[in-house]
């Protein structure tokens, strides 16, 4: 099995959603049997008991899962039924923990985030089905609460081999109208707090409001130590099911297969 990471950096809600459903359909169109997971680090145990106005409607799964709307996006780019198998959160993990450790089951040993919580996640990973299992980690690389998480895919990358993994890292880079340019400080240095954890990642995908110039990718290139052909640059678009066709001009599935060594046959179809 091979692991696509996607996680997010600069600032929240910049497309990592719709960027991963994006991505695990062309992966789907190159002829990959491709599963896609996302994980919410935050404590509730699923969505359901959450204020829509902080993370958008919730999407209830065919199995009656009440989950983040992230999970209506794989459904409709994928044109696949997820379950609530699809969606880890930490209170979901945390409960379980806790609950094994009620039940005596980790036979006296002091329970802890690492290795306890970490073993917890990367089971619940590892037990996914696909040949490429997509994972989006939600919130920005930074926060506490997302921690555990990226050192549970680190070590996992870790344990089942690099090459079976391909990070991929969605940053937001501001366009400053004064000075007229575009700033990638904030990109550099939400790289370089991921490569502290011990996550360098494979790819950076830059999110602006316009098309950027060749240098600004470059200078993201040079500073997050990412060869030039795997920074992509996503600008907004006016509809979100022309996402897929973006990443497809792009090449990314190829580049993608290329790093992972995956046959890709392009079939890609998408009409919406
Ligand atoms: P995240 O998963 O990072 O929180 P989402 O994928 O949920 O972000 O996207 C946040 C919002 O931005 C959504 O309303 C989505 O429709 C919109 N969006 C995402 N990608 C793009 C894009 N390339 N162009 C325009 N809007 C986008």
């Amino acid at each position: 099995q091979k692991f696509v990471v996607v996680t997010g950096g600069v600032l929240s809600g910049i497309g990592k959603g719709i960027f991963s459903a994006s991505l695990a359909r062309l992966l789907k169109d190159s002829g990959i049997d491709v599963n896609i997971l996302k994980i919410d680090p935050y404590l509730n145990v699923d969505a359901g008991t959450m204020n829509p106005n902080q993370h958008g409607e919730v999407f209830v799964t065919e199995d009656g899962y009440e989950a983040d709307l992230d999970l209506g996006h794989y459904e409709r780019f994928l044109g696949i039924n997820v379950s609530r198998r699809n969606n880890i959160t930490a209170g979901q993990i945390y409960s379980s923990v806790i609950q094994r450790e009620r039940e005596g089951k980790y036979l006296g040993s002091t329970v802890q985030i690492v290795p306890h919580v970490t073993s917890e996640i990367k089971e619940r990973i590892t037990s996914m089905k696909g040949e490429v299992l997509v994972i989006e980690i939600g919130g920005t690389v930074g926060d506490i609460e997302g921690e555990v998480f990226l050192e549970a895919v680190r070590e996992l990358a870790f344990e089942v081999g690099r090459e079976n993994f391909l990070f991929v890292h969605v940053t937001y880079v501001p366009y400053l109208r004064t000075t007229n340019e575009f700033k990638t400080k904030p990109t550099q240095q939400s790289v370089q707090l991921l490569r502290r954890i011990g996550i360098h990642p494979d790819t950076v995908v830059v999110r602006t409001e316009t098309p950027i110039d060749a240098n600004s990718l470059y200078k993201v290139a040079l500073f997050s130590g990412v060869s030039r052909n795997m920074v992509i640059n996503l600008p907004d678009v006016p509809n979100v099911y022309e996402v897929p066709n973006v990443l497809h001009s792009l090449g990314i599935h190829n580049l993608v297969g290329e790093k992972l060594g995956l046959k890709i046959i392009d079939k890609f179809s998408w009409n919406y």
